[in-house]
């Protein structure tokens, strides 16, 4: 583990490097492997990095390995590919709060840096967004900012006095009164290649108003004339049937007040619709007050600034829960969110992975998206399903043909985990290294390093 000691050494320099890129090929050899496929892992891979990508994927010993290759002995670990949030936001917390001054390109490349650090290595902004999201995006993909891989689905669109709640800049969503208005935001979005166009469909158990059916089919239709995706924000079981009748391309939240039915199920599959059961929203009103313990480890205190961490411990903000009139209504919904999941995963809907980290400042990036793979396996989806969702599926929903799995020909975005998350999903947060288009970033909790 020769680099991973320079690594540290580096970090013990107090120097700014967090990356190394690597000029010769690398072979990762010895450890068990998760490709991202839903294949039953394989013991003692090999793995070939040269460049950005991944060249052969094979059995140490059995495969041949370029010349000159660096070989990193990685018996005893797993790699797995990296997690893909399709459902995250960034820009939109500032200290304690959500503030409407919090977009700034330096939040939106801390935020990039902090993912990549926890072994998210791509995310999609799902929303929110300022338009200088987009120079971010380019930026990014000359090489000139690093972290997690950047999608985005631009500002999005919600209506007036309506969802979403979060205060933010007069550039940071659409608020279309007519239907032209709203194709005309969608054809701006398209104007900046949007990855995928996001909507809000709810009113927060009655308290907002509610995008109406007339306004959502025409932003579809537009999407669908630019071949752009929609991710529709979605709460009610009504809602998602009439959305997924009018032709919406992903479900980005859990259905939540009611259980599904064999009619969504059946909708669903015929047009082949996502599903991302972002569990870790409803729970989020309430987690962390009730169970003030789960910020005692050192992988959740590395993913908060200390005046988060000191508002998360106060008396005040578990008053506020207390009293919240909503919790009781938010621990039903993930009651009925977490057996929908169960019910579409067994149908054979395709799950795919979000957290809504970085919306509210309980919602943690980075943490988030373990404690997420934990929330579906308590759901009762198998570690392999919870880990296939977070990275073949959430690469499919994005149309991002070049990740998700560990094959030939794939970009090297992959974590290599000191415990196997097959035998225990909480295993995903053991990160020895983390590998983003084969550069080699230091984890930012390396839980395992001196085991
Ligand atoms: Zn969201």
């Amino acid at each position: 583990m020769r680099c991973m000691r320079l690594g540290s050494v580096f970090v013990m320099l107090g120097l700014a490097l967090t990356s190394r890129a690597h000029a010769e090929p690398v072979v990762l050899e010895g450890a068990r492997l998760i490709d991202g496929t839903g294949k039953p892992p394989r013991d003692n891979a090999a793995l070939v990095v040269d460049g950005e990508r991944i060249t052969a994927v094979g059995i140490a010993g059995k495969l041949r390995y370029p010349k000159g290759a660096r070989i990193v002995d990685v018996h005893g670990r797993t790699i797995m590919p990296g997690l893909i949030s399709a459902h995250s936001h960034v820009g939109l917390v500032a200290g304690t709060a959500n503030r409407a001054d919090a977009y700034t390109r330096e939040a939106v490349q801390d935020a990039l840096a902090r993912y990549e650090q926890y072994g998210v290595t791509s995310i999609v902004s799902l929303g929110l967004n300022r338009d200088l999201v987009y120079e971010v995006r380019d930026d990014q993909k000359h090489g000139r900012v690093p972290g997690a891989s950047l999608f985005t689905a631009g500002r999005g669109i919600g209506v007036a006095n309506g969802t979403p709640p979060q205060p933010v800049a007069p550039d940071q969503s659409y608020r279309p009164t007519t239907v032209e208005e709203a194709r005309a935001a969608v054809r701006e979005m398209a104007g900046h290649k949007v990855d995928i166009v996001k909507i809000w469909v709810d009113d927060n158990f009655g308290k907002f108003t509610k995008m109406s059916p007339e306004m959502f089919k025409a932003v579809i239709d537009e999407c669908h004339k630019h071949r752009l995706r929609v991710a529709s924000h979605v709460f009610y079981l009504a809602d998602a049937k009439a959305l997924v009748a009018a032709g919406v391309d992903v479900l980005a939240h859990s259905v939540r007040d009611l259980p599904v039915d064999a009619e969504l199920v059946r909708a669903l599959k015929s047009r082949g619709v996502f599903y991302i059961p972002t569990l870790n929203v409803d729970e989020s009103f309430f987690l962390l007050a009730e169970q003030p313990e789960v910020m005692d480890d050192e992988f959740f205190k590395q993913a908060v600034s200390p005046e988060l961490a000191q508002m998360f411990h106060g008396k005040e903000f578990r008053d506020k829960v207390q009293a919240n009139p909503s919790v009781p209504k938010e621990k039903a919904a993930l009651a009925v969110a977490q057996l929908n999941l169960k019910t579409l995963h067994d149908a054979g809907v395709q799950v795919a992975f979000g957290t809504d980290s970085g919306a509210l400042p309980e919602r943690i990036p980075g943490w988030g998206e373990h404690h997420e793979l934990e929330l579906m396996v308590r759901a009762g989806l198998s570690p392999m399903d919870a880990i296939v969702a977070a990275t073949q599926k959430s690469a499919a929903l994005i149309k991002a043909t070049d990740r998700g799995t560990l094959e030939p020909g794939k970009r090297a975005d992959f974590l290599v985990l000191a415990a196997d998350p097959t035998a225990d999903i909480r295993n995903t947060r053991q990160l020895v290294s983390v590998w983003h288009g084969g550069r080699e970033v230091t984890p930012r909790v390396h839980t395992a390093q001196n085991k």
